[in-house]
């Protein structure tokens, strides 16, 4: 691939993209754009992806759009879409368009197997967290004595995560990082003390979880890491090699008495098990409560980690998760095996 890449072989094209940690940009093997250095080229399969580890897509050479087939009636979309990719779109902002939501939702299916919601989320995301790839410590600095070259990133993860160079005198900070995993990037952040968010980029109303830590931990989150997510990190990555059950990790989960309740009910399932919502809500002393519980479990920001994925419909059907059913899936699939080969 990088052979391929340095030549700029048209044969590649479309095979698989090439994505820049220094500029957090991704383009396709042929982008007529200058060389970066080879050390910091990483090479995704797919557009989507690299968009789910937060790359933009290149302006030039338009990796999003197979060679001359994105549909005239899209572009303008694409296009206000580039313009400002920290926009939240909603099916009515497409109609007003003179869009219709379930064509725009087929195309994106079918070109970058995402939804166009999805795809914006991850365009919005990598926008908050693009230039913090590439762990610069200037970035970091700039932003937190509000620099203003880069007031578009810092923009973008204000308008993200609610943070503004004033407010970093408040009582908790935040720092938020991505971590990658086998099944896709995660966003972890953690007060200097405890991790508080552990959550799969892509996962519906990963906003909202955010907005809803800053208000109960009165917190500033800033473009950052330290020990914990570092810890965080590496615990993670045992879990998906088998070798980790149980997290050691200091963790805080800000919540109504119920639900701390249930969230420490479901540390209490063992590793490689399922209990079903029905068997947590009597667990938790409230058996008419089932769907309070399955609430509560939806509003868990600690995935993995407070395993909600182990619950499932009394049927024994994997209903529900937040990073998506095929996720859970893969969980319960790797604890068991993990859990036959070495009991
Ligand atoms: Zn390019």
């Amino acid at each position: 691939m990088m052979e391929a890449f340095l030549q700029g072989d048209a044969a590649f094209d479309g095979i698989f993209v090439t994505a820049v940690r220094t500029t957090g940009i991704f383009c396709r093997p042929t982008c007529p754009a200058k060389k970066p250095r080879p050390e910091n080229v990483h090479f995704y399969g797919t557009p989507r992806e690299a968009l789910l580890s937060g790359f933009r897509p290149c302006k030039r050479c338009r990796p999003l759009e197979a060679a001359g087939d994105t549909p005239d009636w899209l572009r303008p979309l694409l296009a206000d879409l580039e313009q400002d990719p920290t926009r939240r779109w909603r099916d009515d902002d497409l109609r007003q368009q003179g869009l219709s939501p379930e064509r725009v939702r087929r195309w994106f299916q079918t070109q970058h197997g995402m939804t166009f919601h999805a795809y914006s989320r991850a365009r919005r995301l990598g926008s908050a967290l693009g230039q913090v790839q590439d762990g610069s410590q200037v970035t970091r600095a700039a932003f937190a004595s509000g620099y203003g070259s880069l007031s578009g990133f810092q923009e973008a993860f204000q308008r993200y995560f609610g943070a503004s160079p004033t407010d970093l005198n408040r009582t908790t900070v935040v720092r938020v990082d991505r971590i990658t995993t086998p099944l896709g990037p995660m966003l972890v952040a953690a007060t200097d003390t405890r991790l508080c968010l552990l959550e799969f980029v892509d996962r519906r109303m990963l906003a909202t979880q955010v907005q809803r830590l800053r208000r109960h931990l009165d917190a500033v989150f800033v473009p950052d890491r330290n020990d914990i997510i570092t810890r965080t990190e590496s615990e993670v990555a045992e879990y998906f090699d088998g070798s980790r059950r149980d997290f050691t990790v200091p963790i805080v989960t800000p919540g109504t008495e119920f639900q701390q309740q249930v969230w420490s009910a479901l540390r209490r399932i063992p590793y490689g098990q399922t209990v079903s919502y029905r068997d947590l809500a009597a667990a938790v002393g409230r058996p008419a409560a089932v769907r309070a519980v399955g609430t509560t479990n939806g509003l868990n920001a600690l995935a993995i980690i407070v395993p909600c994925h182990r619950v499932i419909g009394a049927d024994g059907k994997l209903v529900g998760y937040g990073g998506g059913v095929w996720r859970k899936k893969r969980l319960l699939e790797l604890e068991i095996e993990a859990a036959t080969f070495a009991p």
